[in-house]
């Protein structure tokens, strides 16, 4: 069988910051995350989110994303890494530009 989204038990995409995570949620994640959006919720703070009302409260689908162990950190972290990658290349051209002249 197919695994769950652990935040609104639809169909899992595969693994997205960390967690299996449907389409919906990754994106919704990772919107929430880049802009830095912060959302309120016009309830108690525990709505339910699951595949029918997961667009109903955002607070409570971040708070749920969140929880469940989805990782803002992921998109810093292969940020750092493409920028020490992108420096180490370039450094390895300036030293070859200078060995070869
Ligand atoms: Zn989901
Ligand atoms: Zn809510």
């Amino acid at each position: 069988g197919h695994i769950e989204c652990v935040v609104c038990g639809d169909k899992s995409s595969g693994k997205h910051y960390g967690q299996f995570t449907c389409e919906g949620c990754k994106s919704f994640f990772k919107r929430s995350v880049r802009r830095n959006l912060s959302y309120t919720c016009r309830a108690n703070r525990n709505c339910p989110i699951d595949q029918h009302h997961r667009n109903q409260c955002q607070y409570c689908r971040l708070k749920k994303c969140l929880k469940v162990g989805m990782r803002r950190e992921g998109i810093g972290i292969s940020f750092v890494l493409q920028f020490f990658f992108t420096r180490c290349v370039l450094g390895f051209v300036w030293f070859s530009f200078f060995y070869y002249f």
